[in-house]
């Protein structure tokens, strides 16, 4: 048990470090509400266009938006 944790938080941080790098090189990500499909199929059986993200079936990644909130906080206290 004692073994388990610092292995556990190792792979979270490790996992979040990746997630950050990824959302700094690749800021898109696939939506996920039409997973890409950039359409809904409405119950009649009509295509609907995405409303999250507007027909292109791509969405920024929540990370790229902390990284951008992080900076632009970083660049305001430092002018
Ligand atoms: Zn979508």
């Amino acid at each position: 048990m004692t073994t388990i944790l610092p292995l556990a938080s190792l792979a979270a941080l490790g996992y979040a470090t990746w997630y950050l790098l990824l959302c700094a090189t690749s800021p898109w990500g696939r939506c996920r509400r039409c997973h890409g499909r950039r359409y809904h199929r409405t119950t009649i059986g009509t295509r609907r266009d995405c409303h999250h993200c507007d027909g292109t079936g791509i969405r920024v990644r929540a990370g790229r938006r902390l990284l951008d909130y992080i900076r632009t906080e970083y660049r305001a206290g430092h002018q």
